[in-house]
C-alpha cells in the first residue's frame, strides 16, 4: 500500500478516537526528536523494539500526557516532558509506553475500535497542516493534527490489567537499560491522588493510564526489590538537560530562560538556551553572539547549525540561513527536518529549482510532513510544474484531514500528469481515500 494511504487507514483513524476533539500541535524540532531518540534507545532495546521503529514525538500541551496510539510513535505532552525531573524518570514515562506497544495493547484496541467505527461511523481525521506563524510555532517548528469530532477518549485508556503489566514490563525494561527503576515512582507520584479527582480536574495521562493505590503499591514493591543502577546514563542525562532547556526556551518566557541559562547542565546548553531566548524577546546581536559561542563549542554538532539556520531564516537573513543550513545538513545529510529547513532557505532566497531537489529528499524520509508538502509544492509551483503542486496540495489537504479540497487538488493533478506515472498514482490513491470517506461519511 502506498504510504500515504496507509498512514490514512491507520493512523488517522486511531488519532480520531485516541484524542480530544480539538486540532492538536506537534512540536517538530531536529535537535529534541534526536534528544529524545537517545534517552529512549536502551528503553527499546530492552523492550526488544527494532531500532529505530519507534519516534518520540512531542505534542504542544501544557497538561501532562504520554501515550501511544500505533507501533510507531510514542507521544508526549510538552507539559509533561517540562514537568519530569530526570533522564531516569523520562525512561520511566518512555519504558512504560513501549511496553503498552510490546504487550500488544495496541493491536487489541485497534481491533475494539473497528468494531466500533461501524456503530458510531468514522468522524475524521488526522492532519498535518501547515504550521501556523506565532512565537512558539516558529520556534521549534510545529505543524498541526486537526482532528475530528468524534474522538472517543475510552480507546485511549487502557485497562488496568494492561497498566498492571505495562508497569512491570517497564520496570524490567529499565533494569536492563540501566535506569533507575525507583524514577517510576517519582513518575506515579505527580499523579497521586488523581483517582479520587473530578475527571475535568485530572491529567490526561490520570484518565488514559488509570493510577490506582494498587498499582502505586505494585509498583513500589518492584522497583524497591529491583537492582539498581541510580543517575542513570551520562548520554542520557546530558541529551535530557538539552531537549529539556531547548523546548523550556522556546515555550517560556525569555526573560524565565536567561534567568536560569546560567544554572543549566553544560556550557553548551547554556550557550543554546540564551540564543533562543534572546532569538525570541527579539534581541538578534546577543542571539547571534550566543549562537558564535555555542558553534565554537560545538562545531560538528549539526543541530546547532539547524539552529542558526533557523534563527537567521526567521530574522529575515535567508542567505545566510542557507548557509547555515547547508552545514547543518552537511552534517546530518538524512535528517528529514534539517533538509526540510534548507529546502526553506533555499525557497527564500529564490532557489526553487535546488530547493525541489532537497525538499524531495526529505520527503522521502518523513512523507507526513506538512510543512515540507506546502514547501515543496511551492517549489514545484515556482519551476513550472503545477501537475507536481496540485498532488502535493492533495496529500496536504488530506493529511490535513480535509477532503474536499483534497480531491480538488487531486483531480487538477490528475489531468495535468502524464496518465499511469508515480505522481500520477499518487493523485489517485488521495481520490480513492477520499471517495472512501465520503462513503463512510454517508454511513
Ligand atoms: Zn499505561
Amino acid at each position: 500500500m502506498h504510504p500515504l494511504l496507509r498512514i490514512l487507514a491507520v493512523w488517522a483513524v486511531l488519532l480520531t478516537h485516541a484524542l480530544p476533539a480539538q486540532a492538536v500541535t506537534l512540536l517538530r524540532d531536529a535537535d529534541i526528536e534526536y534528544a529524545l531518540g537517545e534517552i529512549a534507545r536502551p528503553i527499546l532495546n530492552a523492550a526488544g523494539l527494532p531500532a529505530g521503529s519507534v519516534n518520540v514525538v512531542v505534542i504542544k500541551d501544557s497538561s501532562l500526557n504520554a501515550f501511544v496510539i500505533d507501533h510507531r510513535h510514542i507521544f508526549i505532552h510538552s507539559g509533561l516532558l517540562l514537568k519530569l525531573k530526570s533522564a531516569d524518570e523520562l525512561q520511566a514515562v518512555l519504558a512504560h509506553e513501549a511496553a503498552h506497544i510490546a504487550n500488544g495493547h495496541i493491536s487489541r484496541r485497534f481491533a475494539n475500535m473497528r468494531m466500533a467505527n461501524t456503530i458510531t461511523g468514522l468522524g475524521m481525521a488526522l492532519a498535518a497542516t501547515a504550521a501556523a506563524s506565532g512565537a512558539d510555532a516558529r520556534a521549534a517548528g510545529a505543524l498541526s493534527l486537526g482532528l475530528g469530532s468524534s474522538a472517543n477518549r475510552m480507546f485511549m485508556s487502557h485497562t488496568r490489567a494492561e497498566e498492571s503489566a505495562a508497569d512491570s514490563s517497564a520496570l524490567r525494561y529499565m533494569v536492563s537499560a540501566g535506569a533507575d527503576p525507583k524514577a517510576m515512582l517519582g513518575v506515579l507520584d505527580i499523579f497521586r491522588g488523581q483517582e479520587m479527582l473530578n475527571v475535568s480536574r485530572q491529567d490526561p495521562y490520570a484518565r488514559t493510564h488509570p493510577l490506582s493505590r494498587d498499582r502505586l503499591r505494585a509498583v513500589k514493591a518492584l522497583a524497591q526489590t529491583a537492582k539498581t543502577k541510580p543517575g542513570g546514563t551520562a548520554n542520557s542525562t546530558y541529551w535530557f538537560a538539552r531537549a529539556q532547556g531547548k523546548l523550556s526556551a522556546f515555550l517560556r518566557a525569555p526573560s524565565w530562560t536567561l534567568r536560569r541559562a546560567g544554572s543549566s547542565a553544560s556550557a553548551d546548553i547554556a550557550l543554546m538556551r540564551q540564543a533562543v531566548a534572546y532569538h525570541r524577546q527579539p534581541d538578534s546581536a546577543k542571539a547571534q553572539a550566543a549562537i558564535r559561542k555555542l558553534i565554537a563549542l560545538r562545531p560538528n554538532d549539526p543541530f546547532v547549525h539547524d539552529l542558526h539556520g533557523q534563527i537567521l531564516l526567521e530574522s529575515r537573513n535567508a542567505r545566510a540561513a542557507v548557509a547555515a543550513y547547508g552545514r547543518a545538513a552537511a552534517l546530518a545529510p538524512t535528517n528529514a527536518l534539517i533538509l526540510g529547513g534548507q529546502g526553506r532557505a533555499l525557497l527564500a532566497v529564490g532557489n526553487p529549482a535546488q530547493a525541489r531537489n532537497v525538499l524531495e529528499k526529505a520527503r522521502a524520509r518523513d512523507f507526513s510532513d506538512a510543512r515540507v508538502l506546502r514547501d515543496l509544492a511551492t517549489a514545484y509551483a515556482q519551476t513550472g510544474n503545477t501537475g507536481m503542486a496540485s498532488v502535493l496540495t492533495a496529500e496536504r489537504y488530506a493529511l490535513a484531514g480535509r477532503f474536499k479540497d483534497a480531491r480538488i487538488h487531486a483531480e487538477r493533478a490528475a489531468g495535468l500528469l502524464p496518465r499511469g506515472s508515480a505522481p500520477w498514482l499518487r493523485s489517485q490513491d488521495v481520490l480513492s481515500a477520499a471517495e472512501a470517506q465520503a462513503s463512510k461519511r454517508k454511513k
